[in-house]
């Protein structure tokens, strides 16, 4: 087993947390890792910790008033006056209210990223994972959708200001990188791909195809957003074909990626119908292009993810097989339905309401298939071409003649 890659992992990033009902549950990361010890994959010199991003790392990217208001309603007992701003700041809402910590909180989460970024770029490692990060929804002047600093926006700034390497980040979660692609959206040396559930019907309703960036940035945002009740082979077709072809024409340093897994079917914030299968296969081309690309640099987030019993642990974990080259990768390629350790499974269904699965991969076999899939495949396509209208050849470009 290569061992030349990181995991960023600190138990206190468990208390960010919204509330005890709030859908965004970090004990997913503890299910995850329990699972990863118990097949022998995560050994403790493979752990770090993660640092806490300075307040300055922060404002690269987030507007100092925003990080004030943070600040001021993290206290225990916040002022009158900080309250009455924080529905202003995107923090009073269901999705996103403020809570004790907050601040101090989110940027441990911050560094943890940062943490995978140093590790990564300075050679230490090849790959690095940081599963507590991911949080793609925040704006520079905005928490929004669960998440209050984005650190992933963060992350790639940190890596352009102290290395100036072209940045690739790829964003797998069900709902649109809203909050990295707007911070990004002029800048040519970062390139934001993101493939999700189409915004006609989901938060936060952007990531349309047309949206490519503006001025030297123009061509280097792109979305692929796919139909409602999107399958897997139609998923993994425009995830393979786009992401291939902006690779190549991009040719980035390194590789960002976040990895929400709320688009698999039984999560329920969204409508896509993937099968554990493109948790499997996303995590192998993104590996792949690194190697190919980015002189194997490659630093992974985590993300969404609500089914955080059956889907999540089992989802994060085939992202740190993968990268670690765990040979329960090979396996699975030829028997999808390998079942998962028992002890594991025993000891988890306490917590869990629904009965969890007993194998890596689902038995989609029996899984019903979606009345309107032809419809949705040709949809789909169609949009894989639109995004890449603006994707320009590099050998067309090469040979100007
Ligand atoms: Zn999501
Ligand atoms: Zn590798």
């Amino acid at each position: 087993m290569s061992s030349n890659a990181k995991f960023i992992y600190d138990p206190d990033e468990l208390n960010y947390r919204f509330s005890d009902e709030h859908p965004f549950n970090q004990t997913r990361l503890e299910v995850t890792i329990d699972l990863l010890k118990q097949v022998g994959a995560l050994t403790e010199d493979a752990i770090l910790k993660p640092r806490i991003a300075s307040e300055s790392e922060i404002k690269a990217v987030h507007l100092p008033e925003y990080v004030n208001a943070v600040k001021a309603l993290s206290a225990p007992n916040p002022t009158d006056e900080a309250v009455r701003a924080a529905a202003k700041w995107g923090l009073q809402d269901e999705d996103t209210p403020f809570f004790t910590g907050m601040h101090e909180k989110t940027s441990l989460l911050v560094g943890g990223s940062l943490k995978a970024a140093e590790v990564v770029m300075s050679g230490q490692a090849e790959h690095a994972l940081h599963l507590g990060g991911g949080l793609h929804h925040a704006l520079p002047n905005k928490g929004a959708g669960f998440c209050v600093y984005n650190d992933a926006s963060i992350t790639i700034e940190w890596i352009r200001r102290n290395y100036n390497a072209r940045v690739l980040y790829i964003d797998t979660d069900v709902h649109h990188g809203d909050g990295v692609q707007w911070t990004f959206y002029t800048d040519p040396d970062v390139c934001t791909f993101s493939i999700h559930e189409t915004g006609k019907y989901l938060f936060p309703g952007t990531g349309a195809v047309e949206e490519r960036g503006e001025g030297l940035g123009f061509g280097t945002t792109i979305n692929l957003p796919v139909e409602p009740y999107t399958e897997d082979e139609s998923w993994m077709e425009s995830f393979n074909h786009v992401l291939g072809e902006v690779v190549r024409s991009f040719r980035p340093d390194v590789i960002l990626s976040q990895h929400g897994c709320d688009a698999h079917a039984f999560d329920p914030q969204a409508h896509a119908h993937c099968s554990m299968n493109i948790y499997l296969q996303m995590p192998k081309l993104i590996h792949k292009l690194a190697h190919q690309y980015c002189g194997a640099r490659w630093i992974a987030l985590g993300g969404g993810g609500y089914d955080i019993w059956r889907v999540v642990p089992r989802a994060w974990s085939l992202l740190w097989l993968t990268m670690i080259d765990h040979p329960l990768i090979q396996t699975l390629e030829q028997q999808p339905l390998t079942s998962l350790p028992p002890s594991w499974v025993k000891q988890w269904q306490k917590a869990s309401q629904l009965p969890l699965p007993a194998t890596w991969l689902d038995p989609i076999e029996e899984w019903e298939a979606i009345p309107r899939r032809a419809e949705i495949t040709a949809k789909n396509r169609r949009t894989q071409e639109i995004a890449l209208l603006y994707v320009s050849d590099p050998k067309a470009s090469q040979n100007p003649e």
